[in-house]
């Protein structure tokens, strides 16, 4: 058997080759039919095929009235979907699937809420469990789900139920762009708040630059730039301006170009989301050769991992 065809047996999800729009049958085909989209999610959550526990991981489950289920060991009693992303949102199996090819095709919240006659909060609300369901794929997630980002208080228990926390100058965490290979990674600095930056700004000369709330600075280290988005408490008003580009925008590095058409969209990000939006530009780039429909579908039937 060839490598290739091998490796992607082992994947846990196989990219369908007739996942793009408007192609009869696959994923395409789920889109209408409630049924059919559900059992294909109920798939990707017991790829084994079986139910399991999302508490503690038995295999043994009892089947209960309506659609629980229960565990053999732990006691739990729970849903399909329970503990996963795709619980948090009111959203049929259909319309999730719908959802994601919007999301896709990096459609506006209006053209969505239009698209599948659902509310803005609504679909709001279920575009924050995609993007929160690919950061926690991502291999630096345990960090990023920390109180270093603040993104830990999105998530009471399992679920996403929870708001952002205030953040100020010594607060807000930076992220550093690292390149190798062709492929992106968004890191979080750890130990680097915005308060480093315009210190190192202030003694040191480290160049930064501000459009709207996002500051970036010069090459630091292995990072191509570091940056972070601020809020109104931050003295942006010490930065000085300067003649030469920056080093990122000085090599035209492909991902930033990439990155930066897609900030200024998202008009308003909050200093507290902006790691969400990172790590979407992060996976899309990555996997921009990729058919991400069932990628995503899989992210979002994924686990909720518990913030202790
Ligand atoms: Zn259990």
């Amino acid at each position: 058997m060839p490598a290739l065809q091998l490796e992607r047996m082992n994947n846990s999800h196989v990219i369908p080759a007739d996942c793009t729009p408007g192609t009869p049958g696959g994923y395409n085909a789920l889109l209408g039919d409630d049924q059919a989209a559900r059992d294909y999610l109920l798939g990707l959550t017991w790829p084994m095929g079986d139910p399991f526990c999302p508490r503690c991981g038995h295999r043994k489950v009892y089947t209960l009235s309506g659609e629980r289920l229960r565990c053999a060991s732990c006691k739990y009693t729970f849903q399909p979907f329970s503990g996963r992303w795709i619980n948090s949102g009111a959203l049929s199996p259909s319309e999730w699937l719908r959802l994601i090819n919007l999301f896709v095709e990096e459609q506006s919240v209006h053209q969505m809420k239009k698209a599948l006659n659902l509310s803005y909060n609504t679909v709001y609300k279920a575009l924050t469990a995609i993007r929160f369901a690919i950061l926690a794929h991502a291999i630096d997630a345990r960090q990023l789900l920390s109180p270093a980002t603040g993104l830990d208080s999105y998530i009471k228990g399992n679920r996403l139920t929870g708001g952002p926390r205030e953040m100020r100058m010594d607060t807000i965490p930076v992220y550093g762009i690292l390149r190798r290979d062709g492929m992106v990674f968004v890191d979080l600095v750890p130990g680097f708040q915005a308060e480093t930056l315009f210190h190192f700004h202030m003694n040191f000369h480290l160049k930064l630059i501000r459009t709207g709330n996002l500051v970036y600075t010069d090459r630091y280290k292995e990072y191509h730039a570091l940056m972070f988005c601020g809020n109104d408490s931050l003295p942006y008003e010490i930065i000085r301006r300067y003649d030469e580009p920056p080093h990122i925008d000085a090599i035209e590095d492909d991902f930033w170009q990439y990155a930066q058409s897609r900030i200024k969209k998202f008009r308003g990000i909050s200093c507290q989301r902006f790691p969400l939006y990172m790590k979407e530009l992060e996976f899309r780039f990555n996997n921009r050769d990729e058919c991400l429909n069932e990628i995503l579908a899989a992210y979002l039937c994924a686990l909720v991992p518990s913030a202790e």
